[in-house]
């Protein structure tokens, strides 16, 4: 598969699904993040199986831990749990 290019450095050539596993609908890998403090979240790659992989910046899930020591660094409303719920 083909990438485009988010800047002049090349994305990875193969990109592995960030969610929880999910039977349906689109898949999202993270390509660079983009945040310098100002909440400008990252880019992400965004494609269902079988066709070529869109991207997409969005902006970063506003879900830490109960004590906000942690937060979620996948996007903002995404489908399955959040990245922290993973370290618990
Ligand atoms: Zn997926
Ligand atoms: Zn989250």
């Amino acid at each position: 598969m083909a990438y485009p290019a988010v800047d002049d450095e090349p994305v990875p050539g193969t990109a592995v699904c960030d969610l929880d596993h999910h039977p349906y609908g689109e898949h999202m890998a993270m390509v660079r993040d983009l945040d310098t403090g100002g909440g400008e979240g990252a880019a992400w790659a965004r494609w269902e199986d079988g066709h070529p992989p869109r991207l997409d910046v969005l902006p970063y899930c506003p879900s830490t831990t109960p004590s906000g020591s942690d937060a979620c660094w996948l996007f903002e409303k995404h489908r399955g749990g959040h990245t922290w719920e993973h370290y618990l």
